[in-house]
């Protein structure tokens, strides 16, 4: 597995890239985040850990960056505060997974292989399918991700993108919220977390979709339906 280790000091970088290349990992190592997106402009890493205090660009801005430029690198956050706030906030900007400092070894190793898991899988997924998907006026282009309204293009962050995949593959059918939390932010999730409600607020707002049409059920979970006869264009 081929790294992007993004952290700027130089004790937990050395600590963390002997470890992973002893683990078997290719390991890069960039000490803050502008040498970080010059990395990620030429090369493909199939995991990014990125720590959020950062000189220069923060590691919120280097993860909106990323995703701002269509890359969908799975990107783990590493931080020292440990608080739901800042959890909600990196996982709001596209960040995958978050692990707090200081942290287990063997876990780091754990939540990289998961992820990397997750993206070959979500990634085998498209490739075979490799079509559009389409519930009434929104379009979900499997090949290219992207996703338009009325035919007009809609920027989201990756994990909005997968939320919404899931919600179209499961029109009209009510997803239990531990399998939303599952599905996207994985098994070890907190459930008492309440990031899929901001994200579906997110998405309400970014596809313009009525409380109707991506509905709470109450003490379940949510039901995505959104008509299918409309006269909108198509692209
Ligand atoms: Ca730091």
């Amino acid at each position: 597995m081929n790294i992007l280790l993004v952290e700027d000091e130089t004790r937990i970088a050395d600590f963390v890239a002997r470890g992973l290349k002893g683990d078997g990992f290719a390991v890069t190592h960039a000490p803050d985040g502008e040498t970080a997106l010059e990395f990620l402009k030429d090369n493909s890493f199939d995991v990014v850990i990125l720590d959020l205090m950062l000189p220069g660009i923060s590691g919120q801005d280097v993860c909106r960056k990323m995703r701002a430029k269509n890359d969908h690198t799975p990107v783990l956050m590493l931080s020292a505060l440990d608080e739901t706030d800042d959890r909600v906030q990196g996982l709001n900007v596209g960040a995958d997974d978050y692990l707090p400092k200081p942290f287990d070894f063997d876990e780091l190793i754990a939540r990289l292989r998961a992820l990397d898991r997750r993206n070959s899988r979500y990634m085998a997924d498209v490739g075979e399918s490799g079509h559009i998907l389409e519930c009434g006026r929104i379009r979900f282009n499997q090949e290219s991700f992207i996703v338009t309204v009325d035919g007009r293009a809609v920027d989201l962050s990756d994990k909005e993108r997968e939320m919404l995949l899931m919600f179209m593959l499961n029109s009209q059918k009510v997803l239990a919220r531990e399998r939303i939390l599952n599905s996207v932010w994985g098994a070890d999730s907190d459930p008492l977390t309440n990031v899929i409600d901001v994200y579906v607020g997110r998405l309400r707002k970014k596809l313009t979709l009525t409380k109707d049409e991506l509905k709470n059920i109450r003490g379940v979970g949510y039901r995505f339906s959104v008509e299918n006869d409309t006269d909108f264009p198509k692209i």
